[in-house]
């Protein structure tokens, strides 16, 4: 079966309203095809004059969610929320959530859950740190982050996954992992899958590849088990169309 490729853009925390009306041009003077689907990720605040803006097939995405329904939880947004406001996609378990704001894969997990039972689609991320990849344990990291979501998610779920595998020494640093280094781990993900959930869900599960992605080094980055990317830093430059244009 052909997996279609997935290209996110995870603007983060950043960008003025002038830098989004920027973006947004950029975004609609791209050409876009069937075989790839396209999602940006702006800051909460800038979530909706991006849907508004947006004139062509590119899609928006929250970069968090919570796992409570609406009620008394100051700063957060609920999944009822965000597809009220129609949202698509949720970003959850970015290593910066992981790390700095300390998310644990249990609390991922919930949100995960209950954001596929919103139906939105996860954008979920995993990766391992520089020393867990130099001390041989980047199988271990990722495979313990993909069964806190498999432990709470049905054979069904799974079709509203996008697994981002996202070594977290690539992210910002202009490292990029090797296509080697990543069709490697990318293979033993989609293994993993193939063991721990299902035959289908591992052919049909989109594995998309993130950490200093860029128009240069994309397309040798297409390979075999890697289903296109999740972009941080490029994703704010026009070189994101760069990006695009060789994603197959
Ligand atoms: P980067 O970020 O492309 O700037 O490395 C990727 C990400 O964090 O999703």
């Amino acid at each position: 079966m052909a997996r279609k490729a997935f290209v996110g853009g995870n603007w983060k925390c950043n960008g003025s309203m002038a830098d989004i009306q920027r973006l947004t041009e950029m975004l609609n003077a791209g050409e876009y095809h069937d075989n790839v689907e396209v999602v940006v990720a702006p800051t909460m605040l800038h979530i909706l004059p991006v849907m508004q803006a947006l004139k062509v097939p590119v899609g928006v995405s929250a970069q968090n969610c919570y796992f409570e329904k609406s009620g008394a939880f100051t700063g957060e947004l609920s999944t009822e929320i965000l597809v009220d406001a129609g949202l698509k996609y949720v970003i959850l378990g970015h290593s910066e959530r992981r790390h700095i704001l300390k998310e644990t894969d249990e609390m991922i997990a919930k949100k995960t859950k209950k954001a596929i039972d919103s139906g939105l689609t996860v954008i979920f991320c995993i990766g391992e740190l520089k020393e867990e990849r130099e001390t041989g344990k980047t199988e271990e990291v990722c495979f313990r982050q993909m069964e806190a979501v498999r432990a709470v998610l049905s054979e069904e779920d799974w079709k509203k996954v996008v697994v981002a595998y996202e070594p977290v020494w690539a992210i910002g640093t202009g490292l990029v992992a090797t296509p080697e280094q990543a069709q490697e781990t990318h293979k033993a993900l989609r293994a993993w899958a193939a063991e721990k959930v299902s035959k289908t869900v591992a052919e049909e599960l989109r594995i998309i590849y993130g950490g200093s992605v860029k128009g240069a080094n994309a397309e040798s980055l297409c390979t075999e088990d890697i289903d296109g990317f999740l972009v941080g830093g490029a994703s704010l430059q026009p070189d994101f169309m760069n990006i695009l244009k060789v994603t197959h």
